[in-house]
């Protein structure tokens, strides 16, 4: 029996690194946990050192490492506490660890999740953002490091799994004619319109079929997410943004489909829970139990589709406009997002003002080339600066 895998979990105390821990408990033989991070929920962070015992726990700043090294001395473990994104960048590369589940929310992932690539890790995927803010860049250190990049979103996992193992070919090469990249269309897709300007952050969080942290909640409301999961396709699968089709498919049980040129339509199907593509990625190639009950396709008995709305949904439109652009507008689209998800869950905002925001930064900021990490992280503060200056405004 060889070893078991060393695993990192960047975003631990977080719905998909609570999810990850699942799923290695299942399987003590196979995975063992090195080191986990928090941000601010640092006693749901002690629990977890306490119950898996990794190596390295992060905490961002030292007052929190003190207080967490006194309560693991306390508690006789001897995991070692690493502060901020040098210890997190530490944490994802160290020498000893197999693969890296990148699950902090946003831009604050980038450089840790990057670390890991950049030491060849075998990377869980399930930081959209830094994807879509370096693109080309994250593909050519992936392909530079020879990691293993395996899709956690459950669309992108899906597609993972409806391609033949040897799509990087090229999605033409392999008879692909599309991506068919599903949406729930969240919890306002009946709203009637003049009813979101009164919608709460309680109401956008609460998803029809998915529990998920906030951020990524209210981006499902906006359907932002999708169009950040139509970024992260055209990087993850090289596609072109017109080879991606949303569909709405409010069951959430198909997670994703790939149409043929031969008219076969491939689909990936199951409940919707985080540990099927978690479990899929961790075990690649091979299967192991996620935990996740059995599809029974009685009780789900029909399955619907619509077309996305753009007026509804103005944030798919902003999507599909920074896709085409490329260079550094999805970097700025995802930081003028992450400013506006922030006011309107601070009650600073609106609902509609989170497209309204992002609209004036992506029309106001200039698009320029971004061949070195330093352009994007500039794209990402510049487009912050005028997010702000925008909020100021409109208050
Ligand atoms: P959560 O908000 O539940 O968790 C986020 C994690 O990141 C927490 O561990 C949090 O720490 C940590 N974190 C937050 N801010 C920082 C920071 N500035 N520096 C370091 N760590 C930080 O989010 P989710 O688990 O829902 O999502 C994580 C990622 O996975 C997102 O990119 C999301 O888009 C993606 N994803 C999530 C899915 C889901 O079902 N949840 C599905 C597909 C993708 P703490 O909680 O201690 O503050
Ligand atoms: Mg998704």
């Amino acid at each position: 029996m060889n070893r078991p895998q060393q695993i990192t979990v960047l975003g631990a105390t977080g719905s998909i690194g609570l999810s990850t821990l699942d799923v290695i408990a299942r399987h003590p033989d196979r995975y063992q946990v090195f080191g986990v991070s928090g941000y601010s929920r640092l006693a749901e962070l002690f629990a977890i050192c306490v119950e898996h015992r990794p190596r390295v726990a992060v905490v961002p700043d030292e007052r929190s490492a003190s207080q967490l090294q006194a309560d693991l001395h306390s508690a006789g473990l001897a995991t070692e506490v690493w502060v901020g994104e040098q210890g997190l960048c530490q944490m994802a590369s160290a020498p000893e660890v197999d693969a890296v589940m990148a699950a902090i929310v946003g831009a604050a992932g980038l450089r840790p999740t990057l670390a890991a690539v950049n030491a060849g890790k075998k990377i869980l995927l399930a930081n959209k953002e830094a994807l879509v803010m370096t693109g080309d860049l994250f593909m050519q250190a992936v392909r530079r490091s020879g990691s293993v990049l395996l899709p956690i979103d459950s669309e992108h996992n899906a597609i993972f799994q409806c391609l033949p193992s040897d799509y990087a070919r090229g999605l033409g090469a392999v008879g692909v004619r599309r991506i068919l990249l599903t949406a729930s269309g969240g919890p306002f897709r009946e709203t009637p319109l003049a009813h979101l300007q009164d919608v709460t952050p309680d109401q956008a969080c609460a998803h029809p079929n998915w529990s998920m942290g906030r951020k990524i909640s209210v981006d499902s409301a906006s359907m932002m997410n999708k169009g950040l999961e139509l970024i992260e396709a055209c990087w993850l699968f090289d596609a072109k943004p017109n080879q991606v089709e949303v569909v709405i498919h409010p069951q959430s049980v198909i997670h994703s489909l790939v149409d043929y040129v031969d008219g076969s339509v491939l689909a990936q199907l199951g409940n919707p829970d985080m540990r099927t593509p978690i479990a899929n990625a961790l075990a690649w190639p091979e299967r192991i139990d996620s935990g996740v009950a059995p599809l029974d396709l009685f009780a789900v008995a029909r399955l619907d589709f619509e077309r996305p709305d753009e007026q509804r949904f103005p944030c798919l439109r902003l999507c599909r406009e920074a896709a085409e652009a490329g260079n550094s507008a999805p970097a700025m689209l995802n930081a003028a997002n992450e400013v506006a998800v922030a006011a309107f869950l601070e009650g600073r905002i609106r609902y509609p003002q989170i497209a309204q925001l992002i609209e004036d930064v992506l029309s106001n900021e200039p698009v320029v080339a971004v061949d070195e990490l330093d352009a994007v992280f500039a794209a990402d503060t510049q487009a912050r600066l005028r997010a702000e200056q925008w909020l100021s405004r409109n208050n």
